[in-house]
């Protein structure tokens, strides 16, 4: 039997393998009719621990889903010129369909650079300044994957989100800017709050949806949370376990058992919206092939 505090909770792990088993339907579709499958480019550059995690799974899950997956391991002395020249020639391959360089990179080298160099039409991770824009004019791109994952996690628990006011904390690039255009596509009422704004509870207290996009350990309490709001918790920070002494474990920015009894959903953290964020760019790799091919995007992967 479901409890009430079960009922809160925004399963992102689940949401995410049911998304993948979709792709997988997508990328079996593609190879039958369309003798085609798609291919994701993986860079990897020198040895950051928690990198090789993140790859090592994206790899797992890219194969899974039945697409292939394509890495490149660099040493961390790559100097900027040949790694740019490696996003060249990934761009240039026509087996190609998305490219992924995972970040951060290593001191020395320029993420922008790099990152501004791959293709768009292979930017599945959709942080170059052409997907950006594309994204700010509404024009078709491949959307950013963390912020992607927002909405979709959003859109299962509540529905339609039109008209919901959807209160994002956090501006950065990589999640609050881009999370603040999608769930404005959605037409919702957006504000962003960040480390400037003043009376940031009293903001947060109007908001239907609130998505914490900071980096800081369980800062949103349950007096920032209005009735029944849906709550997003993208972030992921690491800090001591205080059951288990000299062992850490990981917490969002929202202080998840202080708001269940005022918050209507929430996603946990580990489990809500990290694991969206390697099937939203599985995802993109499938829009990315069918794009470039002018093919129809396949509705299954629509939400
Ligand atoms: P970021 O680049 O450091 O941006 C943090 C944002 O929070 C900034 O806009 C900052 O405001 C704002 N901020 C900082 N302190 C604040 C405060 N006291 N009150 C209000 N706003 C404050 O971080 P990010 O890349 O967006 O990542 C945010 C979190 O999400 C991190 O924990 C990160 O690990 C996690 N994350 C998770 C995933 C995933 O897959 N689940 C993906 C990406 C990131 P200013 O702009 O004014 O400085």
């Amino acid at each position: 039997m479901t409890s009430k505090t079960d009922s809160k909770v925004i399963d992102g792990k689940e949401y995410a393998a049911g998304l993948r088993g979709r792709i997988k339907t997508a990328v079996d579709d593609l190879s039958s009719g369309q003798d085609y499958t798609p291919t994701l480019a993986v860079v990897l550059v020198g040895e950051d621990p928690a990198s090789r995690v993140y790859v090592r799974n994206k790899i797992k899950f890219t194969k899974e889903t039945g697409m292939r997956s394509v890495e490149h391991q660099c040493e961390a002395s790559i100097s900027q010129t040949d790694l740019i020249a490696l996003v060249r020639t990934l761009n240039a391959d026509p087996d190609v369909d998305g490219i992924l360089v995972q970040l951060p990179l290593p001191d020395g080298l320029d993420s922008a650079k790099v990152i501004d160099e791959i293709d768009p039409s292979k930017d599945v991770d959709g942080l170059t300044e052409v997907s950006a824009g594309r994204l700010t004019l509404g024009k078709t791109g491949l959307r950013p994957c963390t912020p992607t994952g927002c909405v979709m996690l959003a859109k299962d628990r509540l529905g339609d989100l039109s008209g919901k006011h959807c209160v994002i904390i956090g501006r950065s690039i990589l999640v609050g800017k881009p999370a603040a255009l999608l769930f404005l596509e959605q037409n919702c009422s957006v504000t962003i709050v960040h480390s400037r704004t003043q009376n940031i509870e009293a903001i947060c207290r109007n908001a239907d949806i609130l998505v914490a996009a900071v980096g800081r350990p369980e800062m949103v309490k349950a007096d920032w949370v209005k009735d029944g709001a849906c709550l997003i918790d993208v972030g992921i920070n690491r800090v001591k376990n205080p059951d288990r002494p000299g062992k850490t474990k990981l917490v969002g920015d929202v202080d998840y058992q202080d708001v269940l009894s005022a918050a209507g959903s929430v996603t946990p953290v580990p489990g809500g919206v990290g694991p969206m964020t390697i099937a939203c760019l599985l995802r993109n790799t499938v829009i990315a092939a069918c794009l470039r091919r002018g093919w129809d995007t396949p509705s299954v992967l629509d939400f």
